[in-house]
């Protein structure tokens, strides 16, 4: 919306006008990737995820900040999503995760992004589309036991390396693989996946075509082996401060900072009688008179009706429990007492002594970590701060 169509009503830039918002907690990815530093061999590289806009984080603001503490390089599912972060003026090195379209592959070269390929016929098409004097990087992906995408064998892996060097639009700059299980303690498969990939890079060293930079470590493998890693460590989740599994929780080797809060703020409180009902399909009844608060936040917020019940908020420093059916656009909290309207509700994060984590979400929807901030969608701001202090607000509603 243009500013003169509001009325002559100025929007700042950067504002928003809901009481419900997340804060990214800049600082915190910060202090992870410092960390993941120090945990690494010296020559093991760092490449942020930040694939689904930064795990529902902020692509932008978290690939920024992993930069300033030590990440080389980026990773991205879609080459969308890497447009976006040169749109943004990031200038660091991408890879695109997934596959492109081949047609797509002269624009990726234009803009100096890396792209995934493991199949022999993308070349062909690709290198159709490539304009003289560009080059296109590529990362050959080969599927160890993950059974997502990939190269099958050694031989169709050399295959297509050979092929890629005989075009001159393109460079074979990496080799990577993908571990289906590193989150699991003492995985079989895990070692199966690393001994196939060492004996792979072994035979493309002694072929002389094997890509300079290789990398195989989620955040997972990245905590577990760092050893193992070869070139780079592709740091998702944990760069965020969440753990890969509810198994490796224990075993971490050094202590992950959660970035991720999300506060709302009570927009209407009453009491209610005995026998009253909370919400649709009246599954709440009040046992004795009760005060119930109104948020404005629900399931089109990412705030899944699977939450309740089972789900609490935190007030004045206090858990209470989310009662009834979580809506589209609110839900409904039991207070200890009358409370005022416009007090603070933490949702996800710490409020004096309570906590509530992304964990505890995950483990009341059936799911895991990563999909919690993930499906937090674009209807709530993010809130990036530093020190306490807020650097910028995205609020996509309103394109900014
Ligand atoms: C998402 C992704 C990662 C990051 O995984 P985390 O478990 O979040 O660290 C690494 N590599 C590939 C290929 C991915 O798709």
């Amino acid at each position: 919306m243009a500013d003169n169509e509001t009325g002559g009503v100025f929007l700042d830039g950067g504002h928003f006008y809901r009481d419900t918002w997340a804060e990214i907690d800049l600082g915190s990815i910060k202090e992870n990737i410092t960390s993941f530093k120090k945990h690494l061999p010296a020559e093991t590289g760092i490449m942020a995820i930040v694939k689904a806009n930064g795990y529902g984080h902020g692509a932008f603001q978290t690939a920024q900040a992993a930069l300033e503490a030590g990440a080389q390089e980026l990773g991205v599912a879609t080459l969308d999503e890497a447009i976006a972060l040169r749109r943004q003026g990031i200038e660091a090195p991408i890879l695109i995760m997934n596959r492109i379209r081949p047609e797509y592959a002269n624009l990726a070269a234009k803009l100096g992004l890396a792209v995934t390929v493991f199949h022999k016929e993308w070349l062909a098409e690709a290198a159709a589309e490539i304009e003289e004097g560009l080059t296109l990087s590529l990362h050959v992906k080969t599927d160890t036991g993950m059974g997502r995408v990939g190269t099958k064998s050694k031989g169709e892996t050399a295959e297509l390396i050979k092929e890629a060097g005989k075009d001159g639009c393109f460079k074979v700059t990496g080799l990577f693989t993908h571990f289906a299980t590193a989150d699991e303690l003492d995985s079989s498969l895990f070692k199966q996946q690393l001994a196939v990939f060492k004996e792979l890079v072994q035979e493309l060293k002694q072929l002389e075509i094997c890509p300079p930079v290789i990398h195989c470590g989620n955040s997972a493998a990245s905590l577990m082996a760092p050893e193992e890693l070869f070139n780079v460590a592709r740091i998702g989740i944990s760069m965020y401060g969440l753990t890969p599994s509810n198994e490796l929780l224990p075993v971490l080797p050094f202590q992950l900072k959660e970035a991720f809060s999300l506060y709302t703020r009570l927009i209407h409180v009453k009491k209610i009688n005995r026998g009253d009902t909370v919400s649709y399909g009246a599954t709440y009844q009040a046992e004795e008179e009760e005060w119930i608060g109104t948020l404005p936040i629900g399931y089109a917020d990412g705030w899944m009706r699977r939450f309740s019940p089972g789900a609490e908020a935190i007030i004045n420093g206090r858990k209470v429990p989310i009662v009834g059916r979580i809506c589209m656009d609110q839900c409904m909290v039991r207070l200890p007492h009358e409370m005022e309207v416009g007090t603070l509700v933490t949702l996800v994060g710490q409020q004096d002594d309570e906590k509530i984590s992304i964990d505890d979400l995950a483990k009341l929807a059936g799911t895991i970590n990563y999909e919690i901030p993930c499906l937090i969608s674009s209807r709530v701001p993010r809130t990036f701060k530093e020190n306490g202090r807020i650097l910028e607000n995205m609020n996509v509603i309103l394109n900014f």
